[in-house]
């Protein structure tokens, strides 16, 4: 007897097969995979992987999912043979800079829990003899890294899933989807149709045809990708001996010249992503036929020559070798490299768990299978959501561009401020052109152009002494935004936050929708804005955000990005009782802060805005000159100020009359790099940052947020019992003694020389004269704790301080 949900797959490779065998073996039985191709090789990009496996990844999620995969794999045979060997893995630098890049992923891996070290040449060369000594200044070690076998792992996966009752269908091509009511309802296949409750589509490439079958964007783009096979090569031949081994060496990455290896037997495999990103158009793929595998196309030799000169630079034993096999492999890029998870909020029913590496295709197969049976993954996995992509980020121009950039860039050093470059500009707020006329050095994020700091404020430099920084932390930054922010406490600054989101809720249960989604009391006196936070039903935290409430059932809500509006839009009733508009395109917002923003403000209005009239926390509709506005007394710097909202039409004439009001008060335009630094001397988290579904609310330092007396809210129930008390890691500050040590984040965090926590935000902070850096660390680590923090390979002494580092009775915000 079948149990659970009927539940359909479509792709029977390492990803559906993974999640067949993760949902089975949670009790669910009634399921059935279906593949256009051949089981167990049915020709998509798992039956052409090599399989290398390497864990490093800037997200602890994504190395979360790669860890589990080596665990799970490696402790999986088929019929005796292995699934996965950890023969541990090299990235070799050729360079100083990617030597020291190294350093910063040994970081990475050091913070996520994945022992790892940087090696010199001679442990180099002892671990892999074929390189050239020459060629070579380091590499990272990671010893856990290996080859996976994905077909024999996806064979064995598939077997025991139909062991336990799951059916596959090989030879089988969907044709469709069929939906009723806002549901999914069947998969119509050429073999008749087949009834489902969830559709899980894991169809790799192919994902936006499936997706199109229900009218569900899928941004992903296919690349084909060259691997090649050469040999035999003599000095190989040792290990071809005994050929079940395969790869007896650590695989390899030279990303100075975009190129992977692997050993097969006495053949060396050469994987490059060093040619021009060559796209596939996945509605226009021939259909499998024998000796035809769809994803893998015709071997273009002109895109492979400057790699293979560079692969056997490196290793002069492959001079010579013949190419044996070689083709033009197919798989997926995504916007911003991340896989794609999660369900359809306008089909129900239709699920998706594309883009997905072998590297991480347990970690994500198991990460689906926790979401589907108990209703959320057990992992943070918002960066892999697949609601959080904004408007433009979905079209198909913009998903091209992307992932055309992501392929060249797949093995590049990337710091974690830069910017893509094209397409922009895309998103401008209203004050745009006065930002680039006062030298607005714009970085990108989310497709808005956002000054970081103004070259018009060079001068503030006579004024302020802003000390240097290391090379690393110089990028995308000038001492200008360490002036700015000094000028923000000390006179009045202007803050363009037009990128935040703004959600507005209306409607009749406007007020009970939001109190049941929440955690603070927001049924308060209209005017009230009021700090909240989004749970998830484990009580983890989803987002933070500010609620103004402007009338009786009216409330307007800065909020995080596009996976807060898709929480919200997931639990309003289709009935009505509540309207929730996406108004950040058609609005506006400036940041008035700093001891003289009421002297400027009150020069635009006639209302009275002393601090009796107008409260921190609360909010009014003003007139500033002729103006129609809504102003939030409320401050992410940690000032006196408003956060005034416009409509888009009247902003720029807002900012003139702000600047021109300003003249005497020596009003400045600040960037993103200041508010940065002042946001953190308060103490003021960045959800998805500092906070994210792993964590409860007072292991954020956030549990006065929570009124467990309200009545019912999402989360609630497993707060209960939860308190300081329980804490299982805190959310601390870490001030660092050398003023020129500004770390990034992710770096980990050491108690005698243990890793015990990870740098989330860090920061210069200008006013305090120390570099900021906020981490998560165990209880009972108190104030005055001295740690180190490993950057770059060496060991930055701090001090674990109390919050806030600055103002801690908050006497300027309330001035
Ligand atoms: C040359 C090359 C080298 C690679 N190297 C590595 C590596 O070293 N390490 C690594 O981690 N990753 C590597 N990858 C990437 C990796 O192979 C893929 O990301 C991964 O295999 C994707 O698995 P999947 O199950 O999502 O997709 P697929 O294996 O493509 O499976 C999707 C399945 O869906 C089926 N399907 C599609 N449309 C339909 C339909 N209409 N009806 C029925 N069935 C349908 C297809 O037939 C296919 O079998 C490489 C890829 C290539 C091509």
């Amino acid at each position: 007897m079948a149990s659970g949900p009927k539940v359909v797959i479509i792709g029977a490779g390492i990803v559906g097969v993974g999640i067949a065998d993760e949902l089975t073996e949670r009790g669910w039985s009634d399921v059935t995979v279906v593949d256009q191709g051949p089981l167990w090789a049915a020709g998509g990009s798992t039956s052409h992987a090599p399989g290398l496996v390497f864990q490093a990844n800037g997200s602890r999620t994504m190395t979360a999912f790669a860890t589990y995969t080596v665990d799970k794999y490696t402790a999986m045979e088929l019929d005796g043979q292995w699934c996965f060997r950890q023969v541990g893995s090299l990235e070799v630098a050729r360079t100083p800079e990617r030597l020291a890049d190294l350093q910063r992923r040994q970081g990475w891996l050091t913070s996520w829990g994945v022992d790892a070290r940087v090696v010199d040449v001679d442990e180099v060369l002892r671990l892999s003899p074929l390189l050239a000594r020459d060629q070579v200044l380091g590499a990272l070690h990671v010893p856990t890294d290996g080859l996976a076998k994905a077909l024999r792992a996806v064979e064995l996966m598939g077997r025991r899933s139909a062991e336990r009752g799951a059916v596959f269908r090989g030879d089988t091509r969907v044709t469709g989807i069929r939906t009723d009511d806002g549901r999914v309802r069947a998969v119509i296949t050429d073999a008749g149709d087949l009834p489902a409750d969830i559709v899980v589509s894991a169809a790799g490439l192919w994902g936006p045809v499936i997706g199109a079958m229900v009218g569900q964007p899928i941004p992903l783009l296919p690349l084909a990708h060259q691997y090649a096979r050469v040999g035999p090569v003599p000095a190989l031949a040792a290990i071809a001996a005994s050929a079940d081994l395969e790869n007896e060496r650590p695989i390899l990455r030279d990303q100075d010249r975009d190129l992977y290896f692997r050993e097969h037997g006495d053949r060396m495999g050469v994987g490059t992503y060093a040619h021009d990103p060559l796209v596939v158009d996945p509605f226009a793929l021939p259909l499998p036929a024998p000796g035809r595998p769809p994803a893998s196309l015709p071997f273009t030799p002109e895109d492979f020559a400057a790699s293979w000169e560079a692969a056997q630079e490196l290793m002069p034993a492959l001079r010579g070798a013949p190419l044996e096999h070689a083709f033009n492999g197919v798989f997926s890029f995504t916007p911003d490299g991340f896989p794609l998870m999660g369900e359809s909020r306008e089909v129900k029913g239709f699920w998706v768990a594309e883009a997905v590496w072998v590297t991480h295709s347990a970690g994500v197969a198991q990460a689906m299978a926790e979401w589907l049976v108990e209703g959320q993954a057990r992992l943070d996995v918002h960066e892999a959501d697949l609601h959080r992509f904004e408007r433009h980020q979905v079209q198909p121009a913009f998903v091209e561009a992307r992932g055309r950039q992501n392929y060249i860039e797949v093995y590049d050093i990337i710091h974690p401020l830069q910017p893509m470059e094209h397409p922009r500009p895309l998103r401008t707020s209203p004050f745009y052109a006065r930002q680039q006329a006062l030298g607005a050095a714009f970085l990108e994020g989310a497709g808005w152009e956002r000054p970081h700091w103004y070259s018009a404020n060079a001068g503030l430099l006579e004024r302020y002494d802003i000390p240097g920084r290391g090379a690393w932390a110089s990028r995308f930054w000038s001492p200008i935004a360490g002036a700015e922010a000094r000028a923000t406490r000390d006179g009045v600054a202007l803050y363009d936050l037009t990128p935040l989101t703004r959600i507005e809720v209306t409607g009749p249960r406007a007020t009970s929708f939001l109190q049941r989604l929440t955690t603070n009391d927001i049924d308060r006196p209209i005017g009230t804005v009021v700090y909240t936070l989004l749970l998830d039903e484990r009580g983890g935290i989803r987002s933070d955000l500010t609620i103004a409430r402007l009338g009786e059932q009216q409330y307007q809500i800065g909020a995080n990005g596009p996976l807060d509006l898709d929480w919200l839009l997931r639990h309003a009733r289709p009935d009505g009782s509540v309207h929730i508009r996406d108004i950040t395109a058609g609005t506006c917002v400036v940041g008035v802060w700093g001891p003289k923003a009421r002297d400027l403000v009150s020069r635009l209005t006639s209302t009275d805005l002393s601090n009796q009239a107008f409260r921190y926390f609360r909010a009014r509709e003003l007139v500033l000159a002729h103006l129609p506005v809504t102003a939030l007394r409320v401050s992410y710097v940690g000032e006196l100020g408003w956060e005034l909202y416009a409509t888009a039409d009247v902003g720029l004439a807002l900012w003139d009359a702000l600047i021109n009001a300003g003249q005497d008060l020596g009003v400045i335009a600040a960037g993103r790099s200041a508010f940065a630094s002042l946001r953190l001397e308060k103490g003021y988290r960045l959800a998805g940052t500092d906070m994210t579904t792993d964590d409860d609310p007072w292991e954020a330092g956030l549990g006065w947020v929570v009124k467990m007396d309200k009545g019912d809210f999402v989360g609630r129930g497993a707060l209960e019992g939860r308190s300081d008390a329980t804490v299982r890691r805190r959310l601390m500050p870490l001030v660092i003694e050398d003023v020129e040590s500004v770390v990034m984040g992710k770096e980990p965090v050491r108690i005698d020389g243990q890793p015990v926590g990870t740098v989330t935000s860090a920061a210069m902070g200008y006013t305090i004269g120390k570099p900021i850096a906020y981490a998560w660390v165990p209880p009972p680590t108190g104030v005055g704790q001295r740690v180190t923090i490993d950057c770059f390979g060496d060991r930055v002494s701090a001090t674990v301080c109390a919050e806030p580092l600055f103002d801690a009775r908050g006497e300027r915000l309330r001035g």
